[in-house]
């Protein structure tokens, strides 16, 4: 077990698949080493080279997936302590095909806190996953480290943006319009600064404001759009149609893949109806994201706003709504697996992410052809996932 953890990984030859590569797809090899795709081609002269090899046969290889929001320490809270939910494991990322993610904070930033997410997101990296996370918390001001957004993104090398900043939900600290500018000013310039995206992760309750809060900052100040990131918006029929209008208007919007039938029959529309229906309405592919929200809590309230039920997010939720998208909604793989991919890595400002190119990360998933079901799974050049099975990685997995 010990033995991963900070050991480099070797050189891979995956063999005998489907290369779902930049914009084509074709039957290839793969040559990985030093946590890099080194070489891809229909055939590769390895010779005498020391390299292990994973037979992929049968397979299409994908790029790894980026989550741009998991709530690895756990979340939740909102029915009371015995309602915290627990923190993520290594197992429950790989088993879903997650190879990079986003860890932040949820309600509860007054149990759960920032230093414990950093320890949380160094102990993911230990264990051969790309982790990073938020500052911030669903309150205004937000929780910081250091006393600052900037200060936090500038000098601590794992904070990429701010977040999940609450607005229209009763859950939030409903920050006014200059709040919320200044907050993202001062996400921006951290960003700027540091050379990271600056994101704000904004987490959009069901109130009926919906995402006017951010069109406003947009509209009084010199923050673009696209200096936001609002997720759950597919958690009702008119938030859904006023994140349309709003990806139309510049924006990303991001759908939350974790959901239940409760919350299905409660108004909740799953990225399968969602992505085809933003697509339908003019939203351009590289504007719509999923998110696993895993291990946060799915808490279901009554029109007094009184907790009635309680889920965990998923981190296994993305893949199966890439495979719906495929399977159901007829999409093709290319376009179903962009809002996990390449779109997520672009807006994280994480160009080796999200992508099947010479030089880009390996982080490769080998999903069986026809069922799509996850059969290797490769972070950082290392096999974590092999026929299916997970490599011991995590202490407690
Ligand atoms: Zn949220």
């Amino acid at each position: 077990m010990i033995s991963r953890i900070q050991s480099n990984a070797g050189l891979l030859h995956i063999k005998g698949a489907e290369i779902l590569g930049g914009d084509s797809r074709f039957n290839g090899e793969m040559l990985c080493g030093g946590g890099k795709i080194l070489a891809m081609g229909p055939e590769l002269s390895i010779g005498k080279l020391p390299a292990e090899t994973l037979d992929a046969g049968g397979c299409i290889l994908v790029p790894g997936l980026v989550d741009g929001l998991a709530h690895i320490t756990g979340g939740g809270g909102e029915g009371g302590f015995a309602t915290r939910t627990p923190e993520m494991q290594l197992a429950d990322a790989v088993a879903g095909g997650v190879t990079t993610l986003v860890g932040a904070l949820g309600t509860d930033a007054v149990t759960q806190t920032l230093p414990a997410l950093l320890a949380k997101a160094r102990a993911l990296r230990e264990q051969g996953l790309t982790c990073f996370c938020y500052t911030g918390s669903y309150q205004v001001p937000v929780r910081t480290l250091l006393g600052a957004i900037d200060e936090d993104m500038v000098l601590i090398d794992l904070f990429v943006g701010v977040g999940e900043v609450a607005i229209s939900d009763h859950r939030s600290s409903h920050p006014s319009r200059d709040e919320l500018i200044r907050l993202a000013a001062q996400a921006r310039v951290g960003g700027l600064l540091s050379g990271k995206a600056g994101t704000v992760m904004v987490h959009v309750g069901d109130a009926p404001g919906m995402l006017d809060p951010l069109r406003e900052v947009a509209r009084h100040s010199s923050i673009p759009l696209t200096q936001f990131w609002p997720t759950h918006i597919n958690r009702n029929a008119d938030l859904l149609a006023d994140g349309i209008r709003y990806a139309r208007e510049g924006g990303s919007i991001d759908f939350t893949a974790s959901t239940t039938d409760e919350l299905i029959a409660a108004g909740d529309i799953p990225c399968v109806e969602a992505l085809p229906r933003a697509l339908a309405e003019g939203v351009p592919l590289e504007r719509v994201t999923f998110t696993s929200d895993g291990h946060a809590s799915l808490p279901r309230f009554d029109a007094q706003g009184c907790l009635v039920g309680l889920q965990v997010g998923r981190m296994d939720s993305l893949l199966k709504a890439v495979r719906a998208c495929v399977e159901v909604a007829g999409l093709p793989l290319e376009d179903a697996i962009a809002p996990v991919t390449r779109t997520p890595a672009t807006l994280l400002k994480l160009p080796h992410k999200g992508r099947l190119t010479v030089g880009a990360d390996a982080d490769i998933l080998a999903l069986e052809t026809g069922t799509l079901e996850l059969r290797h799974l490769v972070a950082g050049g290392r096999p974590l996932m092999r026929d299916g099975r997970i490599e011991p990685g995590g202490y407690f997995d």
